[in-house]
């Protein structure tokens, strides 16, 4: 009988699994961090599975220790891993290290602090000011979880000592099960009572399932997941609730833990890595059993999972385009299905994939058509912007005048910022491009510069056309700041704000831009997907979408769906509390049946026509599909590389699209080329890329697998 042997995951960019002897008075467990030799060095990895040895593991290093006393992940999450790493043709250390905070990487260690509940005690208050009365008059008898308060009274820590000096509030340390008040539950409408009813059939029985819950704008989706939640909650399991990045704002968090009786931990990438690192322990250690995340919280070391709920499921947020790129969406429903528990996908306008599965009937499709409250859906009307000078229209500038007058606010919704999307000359047709990137330079008017939003390269613009000498270079397109000057012009006397990423830099100035529109303190909202989705303005009655075709010009076979999903994100902004509101979407294609679909807010009529048009050209969901790029900073070898692999790719049902140079064939400084794969098989799909993993790539170029890629560019 050979010694145990523990196979190590290291938690860098390694992607093999490594082999160890455990020598004596060392005692690792599957899923504990240990120190490992990886030739000369030391490395911080995950022990993944142990087991006997054989005689060709006897020359194998001996582990260096273990860091943790208690395993940080579970073989539910291993196989997860594993899973993600083969499925996206990535090596298991990076696939591992996506599950680890970065501090926890490294092999260091944390104490947690206790999250104590903060009680009033019966001294009488004389003399507070307006910041601790604030606070006194938050704190509900039952008491109140200081990271709860935290989140509703920003900057609230300095201003607590005083008064617990003073005696007026005091701090205790409850365990982590402690159940807070929560605000009430409403009364439910009958689509909700509906979908709750439905979805609890799956939680009681204990099962695997995935619903979409397709509602629309407005319709109270929230209230059901939480319901759900609730439920799991007390059948001893646990949920995981994600959102898109853009939309776990303070006001969300709040919201959450406002409702969910037992300790939330927040898993999003704004946080310190020190916080980061805490909310993973507190989850790893068993001690919290409620996650609310973006993206990558899908790797979290949750046990008994019972729910996951992914909102706003057509979100690309939930797609990683850097690194790994795996989509949390897809990894929700193999996870549940490990876990035999139940997915709730939920969005106003599904993604295709999801739709077309909930077809397919692998999973329920539960609608709510209505929404909450008088309120019907904002009407929609198209204003045809041919022949029209500028930005605005005379019908949209009426309508901005009136809503503003009656004391209700405006939303003008561009799909890009900066002044407009490139410079060309009228002479010749040169667009200024960035050097680095072949891509046009947004024109950023205020700083008089050109911007490259790929790399930020940026240049001062030339008064001439350096091709042709012509004198009048002109903006094409349009973007956040031409439409701020329209508006500047046009109603000078109310008050702007723009949100979009040049001017909200930070989560704090997008709190305060959230809190001004909540007072009251701004008329017209000028942004760009910033302010699309998720916020719920309740004096929010006209939105304004200027020149709403800009994205359906993108070489990508889901723009159109994209488009769709955009517009109508965006009108559901729009009077969620009044009724009488209004959407004026100003197009140059006023024809175009997506514009008639969105006119009516016809989500099934824009799935029927993109469903014809992805059956005819093979795109998914009718095929499966990778793409593979391949960089270098010679056009050549990246040109060359490109057609070597799709030269072995000779594989029956599968097709090769390329070798071609990429919508964007110069990213900083470097050339790209790519192919796209289609296949109707996975497995031959999955079988191509193994032999195009197989090939050596050269040196100096890099070569990167994208499955189920949602960016073409
Ligand atoms: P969705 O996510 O479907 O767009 P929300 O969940 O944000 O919609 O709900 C819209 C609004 O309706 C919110 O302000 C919410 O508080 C309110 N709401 C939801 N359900 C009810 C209900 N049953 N009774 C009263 N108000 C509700
Ligand atoms: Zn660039």
């Amino acid at each position: 009988m050979g010694a145990l042997i523990a196979d190590v995951v290291i938690l860098t960019n390694i992607p093999k699994v490594l082999s160890y002897s455990i020598p004596e008075g060392v005692s690792p467990k599957v899923g504990c961090r240990v120190a490992a030799p990886v030739r000369k060095a030391t490395k911080i990895g995950v022990v993944i599975d142990i087991h006997e040895g054989t005689q060709i593991n006897q020359a194998l290093k001996d582990l260096i220790c273990v860091l943790d006393e208690r395993p940080f992940i579970t073989s539910e999450l291993i196989e997860l891993i594993t899973w993600t790493s083969r499925y996206y043709h990535a090596g298991i250390g990076p696939s591992m290290a996506l599950a680890f905070p970065p501090y926890l990487r490294e092999g260091r260690t944390i104490t947690i602090d206790k999250d104590p509940v903060l009680f009033r005690t019966n001294r009488i208050h004389t003399k507070t000011g307006p910041h601790q009365k604030a606070i006194l008059d938050s704190i509900p008898d039952t008491g109140i979880r200081l990271s709860v308060l935290k989140c509703r009274i920003p900057g609230m820590a300095g201003k607590m000592k005083g008064l617990l000096n003073r005696g007026l509030i005091e701090l205790k340390e409850e365990p982590s099960s402690y159940v807070s008040s929560c605000s009430p539950t409403p009364g439910y409408t009958p689509d909700q009572q509906m979908a709750v009813q439905e979805i609890n059939k799956a939680i009681k029985a204990g099962r695997f399932h995935t619903y979409l819950l397709h509602g629309i704008t407005g319709s109270g989706k929230t209230e059901v997941y939480l319901a759900s939640a609730l439920e799991v909650l007390r059948h001893g399991k646990s949920v995981l609730y994600m959102v898109p990045e853009i939309a776990l704002t303070p006001q969300t968090i709040d919201m959450v833990k406002s409702r969910i009786p037992v300790e939330v931990a927040v898993f999003h990438s704004g946080l310190s890595p020190k916080d980061r690192a805490k909310e993973f322990m507190k989850v790893a250690q068993g001690g919290v059993n409620f996650i609310l995340g973006t993206r990558s919280a899908i790797f979290s070391p949750l046990k008994e999972l019972g729910l996951i709920i992914v909102d706003e499921e057509h979100d690309h947020s939930y797609k990683q385009d850097d690194g790994i790129p795996y989509n949390a969406r897809d990894l929700s429903i193999l996870r549940a299905r490990n876990n035999q528990a139940v997915v709730i996908l939920g969005s106003a306008t599904p993604s295709m994939e999801t739709y077309q599965r909930s077809r397919l009937s692998h999973s329920s499709l539960i609608t709510m058509p209505n929404r909450i409250g008088p309120a019907a859906l904002p009407t929609i009307e198209i204003v045809d912007m041919r022949g029209v000078e500028g930005p605005l229209s005379e019908r949209l500038i009426m309508e901005m005048n009136h809503t503003v007058s009656r004391g209700e606010q405006v939303l003008l919704f561009i799909n890009r910022r900066g002044f407009s999307a490139a410079m060309v000359c009228p002479g010749c047709g040169k667009v200024l491009k960035c050097k680095r990137c072949d891509r046009s330079l947004t024109y950023h008017k205020a700083k008089s510069l050109g911007l490259c939003h790929w790399c930020g390269f940026t240049m001062k613009l030339p008064e001439i056309c350096p091709l042709c000498g012509c004198l009048d270079m002109k903006p094409i397109g349009m973007g956040t700041e031409q439409v701020i000057a329209s508006v500047e012009k046009t109603c000078a006397d109310k008050r702007l704000l723009r949100m979009d990423s040049d001017e909200i830099t930070s989560a704090t100035k997008l709190t305060t831009a959230l809190d001004a529109i909540r007072a009251g303190n701004v008329d017209i909202i000028v942004g760009t997907q910033m302010i699309g989705k998720g916020h719920d303005f309740p004096n929010l009655t006209l939105v304004g979408v200027i020149y709403t075709e800009q994205l359906l010009h993108m070489p990508d076979f889901r723009s159109l769906e994209r488009t769709f999903q955009q517009i109508v994100q965006v009108a559901g902004r729009a009077g969620r509390r009044k009724a009488d509101t209004k959407v004026i979407i100003q197009t140059l294609i006023p024809d175009h049946p997506l514009i008639h679909s969105i006119s009516r807010y016809d989500y099934l009529s824009m799935i029927e026509m993109e469903q014809e048009i992805r059956k005819a050209t093979g795109f998914p969901p009718f095929s499966h599909m990778a793409r593979c790029v391949i960089t270098s900073a010679k056009d050549k070898t990246a040109r060359e590389f490109c057609a070597q692999i799709a030269s072995v790719v000779k594989i029956q049902g599968v097709e090769v699209l390329g070798p071609a140079p990429a919508p964007i064939s110069l990213l900083r400084n470097r050339n790209r080329w790519h192919i796209i794969l289609r296949s109707k098989n996975r497995g031959s799909l999955h079988k191509a890329l193994d032999i195009i993993e197989q090939v050596r790539c050269p040196q100096e170029a890099d070569l990167k697998i994208d499955v189920d890629p949602y960016s073409m560019m």
